[in-house]
């Protein structure tokens, strides 16, 4: 065998989040036509948008010189300028920002953006001192876990739970137990959270601001989901901006994930570092999703799309998704949701649950039922001794509605079962 450098031990031996998605990715293509695909991440076809797209392609096939723009030619490491350009424009005509192409990076999706991030300003640092990543609230988005190049980068504190309703919670931020000392290299979120359809309050937002400020570190805020596109975004909140605050964007929950586009805002030092990550990892990023939206983002249309399109599309799915969860489990056995804000995801929480999430997800998986055991998304805070890390599984609502009502079906059945022992 060969041997592996610490780096390559970190990225290139496998996680647990690959060997879930593997699994998932068995099941469903041994599953016959009954298999209820809840697990995943993807975004839904939306018929509307992809007519955009399919708009878009043409246009630039017709128009002299649009194809060698979208494919022919390596675009700068930090993106295309006038795409980089279109971006500030936006966002200061939109909220009032004061950013300019300085403060705009293209990267290979928001999750390259994350790499570059998370291993730019944490770990070792060149004086000896080690820093960790703070995710304010857990559960958070799995796709940060294991990105480090070469040690554990995340401190995570577990939330605050306030029951909101009958069958309904919501998490906050435990600000009595947020403890920023100088390891701390940088605050971090996702607004909408995957997978939790939380969305942080305008308050809570503030007040980290105020604390990343105060420590002269970043705050990153993951848009994946949020504000203005794709906008799958159902509280009432608005966007963030700092000098300090790190935005990142994406085109994927739009419906270009293939396009591996993703968007990063802030300070042009750390704009400048990404250029510089993106030239040696990968010289360059595709440019067609760029140039699939570049006029979109020019005359605002992006924005249009995002609110009248696909923020209601979702909205509607998890209506109907909640609506078919208070009507499936009922009074049967005691279950809450998070209270669903954004995102494509329903957090469901059984209180009491006798198996863990993963034993859940086995059962269900023999069932043909495919969702995501909660345990995974708790990283940076292993208490063993709390439970509710394991009482917790994510549904994705993005499917027909009737795959949605049949899974929650099937979820109930197992859950009555093995509460009954059997
Ligand atoms: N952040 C969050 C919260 C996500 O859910 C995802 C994808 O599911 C990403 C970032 C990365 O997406 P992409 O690399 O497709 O932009």
């Amino acid at each position: 065998a060969f041997e592996f450098s610490t780096i390559g031990q970190h990225l290139g031996t496998g996680s647990g989040i690959e060997e879930l998605m593997d699994d998932l990715g068995h099941a469903l293509a041994k599953g016959g036509p009954n298999i209820k695909m809840l697990g995943g991440g993807q975004p839904a076809r939306i018929p509307e948008i992809n007519a955009v797209w399919r708009e878009r392609l043409e246009q630039l096939m017709a128009e002299e010189g649009g194809l060698e723009r979208s494919l022919t030619r390596y675009d700068s490491p930090r993106g295309n300028p006038h795409f980089l350009e279109a971006i500030a424009k936006l966002f200061r005509e939109s909220f009032g920002w004061n950013i300019g192409p300085e403060n705009v990076a293209v990267t290979a999706g928001g999750q390259t953006a994350f790499f570059f991030l998370f291993n730019l300003l944490a770990g070792a640092m060149p004086d000896g001192r080690r820093k960790k990543i703070l995710l304010p609230v857990v559960p958070e988005y799995i796709g940060y876990a294991n990105q480090s190049a070469t040690e554990e980068l995340f401190r995570a504190v577990p939330p605050v739970i306030t029951e909101t309703g009958p069958h309904e919670f919501k998490y906050g931020v435990d600000f009595d137990h947020l403890e920023v000392g100088d390891d701390v290299a940088a605050i971090c979120f996702s607004r909408p959270t995957n997978p939790t359809g939380n969305v942080l309050t305008d308050a809570e937002v503030a007040r980290l601001s105020g604390i990343a400020k105060d420590h002269g570190i970043p705050l990153i805020i993951d848009n994946a989901y949020g504000a203005p596109f794709p906008n799958i975004f159902f509280a009432d909140a608005k966007p963030f901006w700092d000098e300090h605050v790190i935005l990142t964007f994406s085109l994927s929950k739009i419906g270009l994930p293939a396009t591996r586009t993703g968007i990063v805002i802030g300070p042009p030092e750390i704009i400048s570092a990404l250029g510089s990550m993106s030239a040696i990892v990968g010289l360059a990023n595709t440019n067609i999703g760029q140039q699939i939206v570049l006029p979109l983002v020019e005359s605002g249309k992006i924005l249009e799309l995002s609110n009248d399109i696909v923020r209601p599309f979702y909205q509607e799915k998890s209506r109907l998704a909640v609506k078919a969860a208070e009507e499936i489990f009922g009074d049967a056995f005691p279950w809450r949701v998070h209270r669903s804000e954004g995102a494509l995801f329903l957090w469901f929480w059984f209180p009491g649950l006798p198996i863990t999430s993963k034993e859940l997800y086995e059962r269900l998986k023999r069932r043909e039922v495919l969702v995501v055991p909660g345990h995974y998304f708790f990283f940076g805070h292993d208490d063993p001794t709390w439970r509710h890390r394991d009482e917790c599984i994510r549904v994705s609502f993005a499917m027909d509605e009737a795959v949605v009502r049949d899974g929650l079906k099937i979820i109930a059945e197992e859950i009555r079962a093995c509460l009954s022992g059997s």
